[in-house]
C-alpha cells in the first residue's frame, strides 16, 4: 500500500469523530507561525492543537512572496496578531550552496529547471531568522507597531526553541 493510501485509510478513521462546529477556521489563539518543514518540527513542539494557529511551513521558514501572502491573508482576514518564524539546526538548506543545491538536483532531475527557482540556502541559522524577520518587518502592509514578529531557532537536538533577538 502506498504512503497516500495510507493516509487515506487513516482519514476515514479521522472523519468518524470529526466536528467541524468545534473548529473555527480563525485561529484561537491569533498566532500564525512560518516554519521549516521538517518532520521533526511539529504542532506538537509548540503545544498547538487544531484550530489554534495558522502553520505556514516551506523549505527552511523562508520570508518568501508566497509566505508573506499567507501571513496577509492570517492577519487581515483571519485575525492573527503574532507572526512566529522558526528556522532550525540541521537544516537541509545548510548543508550546501545554492549553487550546489541546484548542480545536485538538475544532476538528478536529468534536465535543466524551465523556471528560475531560489533555494534560499544558508549557513548560519540565527543570521538567517534576523534575515526573516527583517524581510517581514520589510512589507508595509506588515504592520509592526499591530503585529508582534519574533524569531526562534528549534534545536534539533533537545527540542528546545531559542529566541533569536
Ligand atoms: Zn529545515
Amino acid at each position: 500500500m502506498s504512503s497516500i493510501d495510507t493516509a487515506l485509510e487513516a482519514n476515514k478513521l479521522f472523519a468518524l469523530d470529526y466536528d467541524p462546529s468545534l473548529i473555527s477556521p480563525r485561529p484561537r489563539l491569533h498566532l500564525a507561525v512560518l516554519t521549516c518543514m521538517d518532520t521533526r518540527l511539529s504542532r506538537r513542539a509548540l503545544g498547538l492543537g487544531p484550530g489554534d494557529a495558522h502553520l505556514i511551513r516551506n523549505a527552511g521558514g523562508i520570508v518568501t512572496d508566497d509566505a508573506i501572502r499567507s501571513l496577509l491573508v492570517s492577519h487581515y482576514l483571519l485575525g492573527t496578531q503574532e507572526f512566529m518564524i522558526i528556522n532550525h539546526t540541521d537544516c537541509g538548506l545548510m548543508k550546501a550552496t545554492e549553487e550546489e543545491l541546484h548542480r545536485t538536483i538538475e544532476q538528478r532531475a536529468g534536465i535543466p529547471a524551465n523556471s528560475p527557482v531560489r533555494f534560499h540556502a544558508f549557513s548560519d541559522v540565527e543570521k538567517n531568522v534576523r534575515e526573516q524577520l527583517r524581510k517581514l518587518a520589510e512589507h508595509s502592509w506588515v504592520r509592526t507597531e499591530t503585529i508582534t514578529i519574533r524569531g526562534f531557532v528549534f534545536e534539533v537536538q533537545t527540542g528546545n526553541l531559542r529566541e533569536v533577538s
